[in-house]
Order: C-alpha cells, then structure tokens, then sequence
C-alpha cells in the first residue's frame, strides 16, 4: 500500500488549501452571524461555489463519474487529504460540491438510478444548484438496526404511498433542500433484509411535512437535523429507487463512501483543534510559565499529534482498500475508522478546550462546534457499539474458519516430565 500524494494531488491540496485560506476561512465570521440569524443558505454561498468550479475544484469527491460529468474523478485516496482541508470549517465542503448528505446521495443516484432520475436530480445535484437529504431514522424505532424501520411505501396503482415519520434528517430544513431519499418497507412478509426500499420524494410533496429542525446538545445547526412525518404523501411508481426490497443493500452501499468522508473532514477538524491548542499554549501564561512549557500541557499536545497520525493511516488504509478491493471488501476497514476518528477527534478537541480554559467554551473559538459534531458522529451514521460489534463479528468468523491458526503458540507444560520430578528426588 502507498499512501504518499502524487504530484497531482499536491497540486490539489496547495489549490483547495489557496482557496480555503482567500476565499472561505475569512468569511467564516459572516457565516456564523448570518447562519446564526437563521439564515441556512448564507448570501455569499452561491458566490463562493461558482468561483470554485470555475477554478475546477468541483465534486472532488465521486471516482466513477462519466464521461460529461463535471468533477475531477478523483480516487478515495486522492480525495481523504482533500476533504481533510475543506473538513476544517463544517460549511466548506458545500463550497467545492463535497458536503454531506449529498455526496453519499449522489452516489446512491449515479449507482442505483434510472436514466429519468439522474436527469431529474443528479444532474442538479451535480451541478450544485439543488441540496438533497437522507431519510431512514425514526423516533419509535431503534434505526441503528435498519431492519427496523416502519415507515411503510405501499404501493397504489401507479403510485407508492408514503407514511412514517423521520428524525435527525441532516439538510431537510434547506431552502435548496428539493428532494428525500426516503427508507421504508414495502413488504412486510418478505425476507427481513428484503422488506426495505428506498424512494425519492420531492420536498414539497403534499403530505411530506418538515415539523422541526432538531437542537443536538442544545445546539441549532444551521445545516438542521430535522423531524419529517409523511401521512398519505403520494409519489408515481417511477420514483422508486433501485428494485423493490433493495433498500438494505442500497444502504449498505451508501454508507461506505459516506462515512469515509465523515472521517476525513474530521481530521481536519482535529488538525484545526490541535493547531488551536499548540497557538493557545505559546501565548498563555500561568504560575510563571507559558502553557507550552507545562509538561501537562505538553503531553496534551503530544498525544493528539500521535492519534492523529495514528488516525490519519487508518483512514487512508481504508480508502486504499475502497479503490482496490472496493466498499464490500473494506467493511471492517470503514468500521473501524468510524469508530477511532470520532473518538480521537473527541479526544483532541476536548484537549484544545482544556488548554483554553472558558474561552474554549466560548462561541468565540470553532471548539464547541467541533467538539458536537464529533460527539453526534459517535452516533450518527451508526453507533460505535454498531460498528464494533461487526468488527468483532469479522474477527470471530475468521478465527472459526481456522485463519486464526493460533495453536502453533500455545506452549503447554509437558505434564510428563513435570510428573517426574518429586521433592525426594531434587538435591536441596
Ligand atoms: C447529528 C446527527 C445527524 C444525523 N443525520 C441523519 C440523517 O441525515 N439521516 C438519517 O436517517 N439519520 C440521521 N441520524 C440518525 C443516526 O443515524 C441514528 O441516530 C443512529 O443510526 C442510531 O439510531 P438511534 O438513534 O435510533 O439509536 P438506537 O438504535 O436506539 O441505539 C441506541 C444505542 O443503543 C446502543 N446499541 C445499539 N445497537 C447496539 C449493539 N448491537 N450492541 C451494543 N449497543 C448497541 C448504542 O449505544 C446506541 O447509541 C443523525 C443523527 C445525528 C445525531
């Protein structure tokens, strides 16, 4: 495996980390005034995107796009040190075209989609003119098990029939949010992985109602995680995405490029927290000494510099394996990294915040934003109790097909010899 940049994706990483720093990061105080005035899509936004294509730094992100797309067709491993630079802000990678839910959307559409649909909405998604969310969570249900799910699409003639309600949907409350990927069951008596469908619903479909963006720890994003009841919302058969019963494995699917890019924009934010932190100790001072030179403080610095790394290999491993082996082959690779990133950006964010003391706390630093989104990531896109219960799941198969040929280093007391020997027998 090699994990070194190419010329070319230096090049990338020098132009997105130019643009980051001319374009985006001295805008981030008139995002957060505008976002925080309620405001989702900030004034300057579409601005900023089109300067971004303009510049070719577009849908970085989607490897397997086609001839006429527009992006770059970047491998996953060509991408993570990109999404690491636009991660550092929460709102920067809507400006290259690579921000969640849509990048995973896309690539659910690009994947499973007929030619109808792509022309309906990847091709706007691509373009960045519209927003889209994911729809399977929902409040009565435990949704980490995606077999759970209720919500029923029935079919009516030529027409499915939709009725569930939905919580923590990132995007809903978008003004340029125009459309649902929505998860539920069409048949109840089949397979339990096989009840399960997706199907794309237009926001403003009579009976889809967005009820309320939902605070996470308290705190309103500007992006929303939104409650959706949907009683008796009616879309035409054609909307249906993928086959019937596919739902399951189309999620399977979904979530492996998903979470990889969580992942990445989550160090960027470590990194951010980390240089926070180093800037914070070389100006503070405290019982006659800067920060930097108490050894706690040094020690705080030191173990989030080594997770980081640590972290950093773990995602490019598993972004070596999506290119070569592809999603399926790297499971235990993405469950892994969606377990220790958010941990070790926890971690280092909560460090950052120590070394600030209050003003870590402060809206005045990016750290309580970085530091609830890490903490939702523990959780969103599947808890880590989710993820290493199938790491585990991995490991024990394996050892039960006899991969794990451990015997060979077992060194068992030779019974025989130890029975020889008798007290009478040693020379005190
Ligand atoms: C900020 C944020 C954004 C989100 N965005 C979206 C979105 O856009 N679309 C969407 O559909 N969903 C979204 N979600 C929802 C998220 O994916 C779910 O919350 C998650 O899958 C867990 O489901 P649940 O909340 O129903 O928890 P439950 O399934 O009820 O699980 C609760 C807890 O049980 C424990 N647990 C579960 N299974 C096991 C196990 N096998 N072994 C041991 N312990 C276990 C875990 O500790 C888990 O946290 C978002 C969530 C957050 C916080």
């Amino acid at each position: 495996m090699d994990f070194s940049y190419s010329d070319k994706v230096n090049e990338l990483r020098r132009r997105v980390s130019d643009f980051m720093d001319d374009y985006v990061i001295p805008r981030h105080r008139r995002f957060v005034e505008e976002a925080h005035q309620g405001t989702y899509t900030v004034s300057f936004l579409n601005d900023l995107k089109a300067l971004a294509r303009e510049e070719g730094l577009w849908n970085l992100f989607l490897p397997h796009l086609k001839e006429g797309e527009p992006g770059t067709r970047l491998s996953t491993i060509e991408y993570a040190p990109l999404a690491e630079i636009m991660g550092q802000l929460p709102w920067a990678s809507e400006v290259f075209n690579c921000s969640a839910p849509d990048t995973g959307n896309m690539e659910l559409i690009h994947m499973f989609g007929t030619p109808e649909q792509k022309k309906r909405w990847l091709e706007p998604l691509l373009n960045g003119d519209i927003r889209s969310c994911f729809a399977m969570t929902e409040p009565d249900v435990a949704s980490s098990d995606a077999t759970n799910v209720t919500t029923v699409i029935k079919r009516d003639g030529d027409d499915y029939v939709i009725n569930g309600r939905k919580w923590f949907i990132t995007g809903a409350a978008s003004p340029n949010c125009k459309v649902a990927i929505v998860m539920g069951k069409t048949d109840l008596n089949a397979d339990i992985h096989r009840q399960q469908s997706m199907i794309l619903v237009p926001m403003d479909t009579p009976g889809m109602n967005v009820v309320r963006n939902i605070s996470v720890m308290n705190h309103l994003s500007y992006e929303s995680h939104c409650e959706i009841v949907f009683k008796d919302c009616r879309v035409p058969a054609s909307a249906l995405l993928g086959g019937e019963g596919e739902g399951f494995a189309m999620a399977q699917a979904r979530l492996g490029p998903g979470r990889i890019h969580h992942c990445m924009r989550s160090i960027g934010q470590a990194e951010l927290a980390l240089k926070l932190m180093v800037e914070r100790s070389l100006e503070r001072k405290t019982f006659g000494k800067y920060l930097h030179e108490q050894g706690v403080v040094q020690e705080m610095i030191a173990k989030s510099r080594c997770e980081i790394e640590q972290a950093r290999l773990l995602v490019l491993k598993a972004a070596w394996m999506i290119d070569n082996v592809g999603a399926k082959g790297a499971r235990d690779e993405i469950a892994m990294i969606k377990v220790v990133i958010p941990q070790m950006q926890l971690a280092v964010t909560d460090r950052a915040m120590q070394v600030f003391g209050a003003m870590g706390l402060s809206p005045d630093t990016p750290l309580p934003d970085l530091w609830t989104m890490s903490r939702a990531l523990r959780i969103a896109d599947g808890p880590d109790e989710v993820h290493l219960r199938a790491i585990a799941k991995g490991q024990i198969k394996a050892a039960q097909k006899g991969a794990h040929d451990s015997g060979k280093f077992f060194t068992p007391p030779d019974r025989a010899s130890e029975r020889s020997i008798r007290a009478d027998q040693i020379d005190f």
